[in-house]
């Protein structure tokens, strides 16, 4: 089965229609952002879904992509969006990139993102997306996310888009002063779920905000043997 199908069973008019009752239905939720609110527009979410779920592309809730992983909620990618707080200047960190579909988002209302993938085949498809739709401003690579991208660092944002078992300060670290980093952190070993974890990086320290209970996919230490 092709990740990229021409037009699916899914017509065009459909999913612009689906398109403008999830945007609709984002605001109902609280989602206020206008920037997020266009960003989640511009971006076709049916092209980050493999052929099967295109007619689902639109639908308020998490779909399964390869490697046995998901995108992410749109209410949940555009929640954590409008909590970054983006400026078009910034240069932006994801771990995660999955399918590509929030460093789509995220490419919208920043200058750079850079995303880390630990699946050569989630990183070489959502890379393909990417160059498909023309967005020139996003820098992807197989790695370790957790480790961060220090040869880029310090980033103005920060976002991590699988569940870490703590904190992860390694990242925060490559903050800039003033930064944010917005990260799903378990609860209780992750038996709880996980709680969205607002981190801001200030002269002296970093000041935490709890914002929402969350369920990511683990993040995962290494790169991804198979691919
Ligand atoms: N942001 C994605 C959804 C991500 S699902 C989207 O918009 O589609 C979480 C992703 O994190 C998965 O693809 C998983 O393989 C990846 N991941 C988990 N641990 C990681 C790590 N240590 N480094 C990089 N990516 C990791």
């Amino acid at each position: 089965m092709s990740v990229f199908p021409g037009h699916g069973s899914a017509d065009g008019e459909e999913l612009d229609a689906g398109k403008i009752k999830l945007v609709m239905a984002l605001r109902r939720q609280g989602i206020r952002s206008k920037g997020v609110l266009a960003a989640i527009e511009r971006v076709p979410r049916e092209t980050f879904v493999t052929g099967a779920f295109r007619e689902q592309a639109y639908d308020d809730h998490a779909l399964p992509i390869e490697c046995g992983q998901t995108i992410s909620q749109p209410y949940i990618v555009a929640f954590m969006t409008e909590k970054l707080e983006i400026g078009d200047r910034m240069k932006v960190l994801e771990i995660g990139t999955g399918s590509g579909y929030q460093a789509a988002v995220l490419a919208q209302l920043s200058r750079r993102v850079y995303t880390i993938e630990r699946y050569r085949t989630l990183l070489d498809d959502a890379v393909k997306r990417f160059e498909i739709l023309g967005f020139h401003n996003i820098t992807a690579k197989v790695g370790d996310g957790s480790k961060g991208w220090p040869e880029q660092a310090p980033f103005d944002r920060i976002i991590v888009t699988a569940a870490a078992p703590e904190i992860p300060m390694g990242l925060a670290d490559q903050l800039k002063i003033g930064g944010i980093m917005v990260v799903p952190v378990d609860v209780d070993g992750g038996k709880q779920g996980q709680q969205l974890v607002r981190l801001t990086r200030e002269e002296d320290g970093f000041k935490k905000e709890e914002l929402l209970p969350v369920r990511f996919v683990p993040l995962v230490e290494g790169v991804a043997r198979e691919s």
